[in-house]
């Protein structure tokens, strides 16, 4: 079993959580129009092999969506922060 550490709660199970995606994936602008940029961040995904950045929601605990850092292959789990902090690190 994963275990994350939430920055609210500390030290929890897998099982508090649910899965929210990969953070990685990097959202269009909103004027954008073409079709082609909208059909890959909406439908592609990579599956990538090592390290990855995933959100996560502790919907039975503080209720806070975290990017969790986790290498695919070992499980082993490195940073996790609150979503909103990392979102503020990418656009700075
Ligand atoms: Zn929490």
């Amino acid at each position: 079993m994963l275990r994350f550490k939430c920055p609210v709660c500390g030290l929890r199970d897998e099982t508090e959580f649910d899965y929210g995606g990969d953070a990685t994936v990097v959202r269009p602008a909103t004027a954008e129009t073409a079709f082609e940029p909208w059909y890959d961040y909406v439908f592609l995904r990579d599956n990538p092999r090592g390290p990855h950045r995933e959100f996560w929601h502790h919907s039975r605990g503080c209720r806070q969506w975290v990017v969790v850092e986790r290498d695919t292959l070992s499980h082993d789990i490195g940073d996790v922060v609150l979503a909103r902090d990392a979102v503020k690190e990418n656009r700075s």
